[in-house]
């Protein structure tokens, strides 16, 4: 009867050690999957952060092409020329000047 009993108990301290070790484990698991997660996030958040950045610079300088020689450059560079209400831009003033004399302005 106390044999009994006391593999009886065994098993049942068994079983709570089992789960408990299964609890432990499981929560374990549980915080570095969240950990991982929420490191993932930031880090989606910080590029995110980083495209509208590049972006702003991107539209700060914004390149234009020399038809003439056919380079482009920043368009805060350029030599500009108006014609019929149309901005055209060149690299340098032998450009500009030869875009002039190429189309009898
Ligand atoms: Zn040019």
């Amino acid at each position: 009867m106390n044999l009994e009993r006391g593999v009886r108990m065994g098993v049942l301290e068994g079983i709570v050690n089992f789960l408990l070790a299964y609890l432990i484990v499981n929560g374990i698991f549980n915080y570095l999957a969240f950990t991982r997660a929420r490191k993932a996030a930031q880090q989606a958040q910080a590029e995110k952060e980083q495209a509208a950045i590049n972006l702003e610079v991107k539209e700060e300088i914004e390149m234009v092409r020399d038809n003439i020689c056919g380079c482009t450059l920043p368009k805060s560079e350029a030599y500009v020329l108006f014609k019929n209400e149309i901005k055209h831009y060149f690299c340098s003033w032998n450009c500009r000047e030869k875009y002039i004399a190429d189309n009898q302005m």
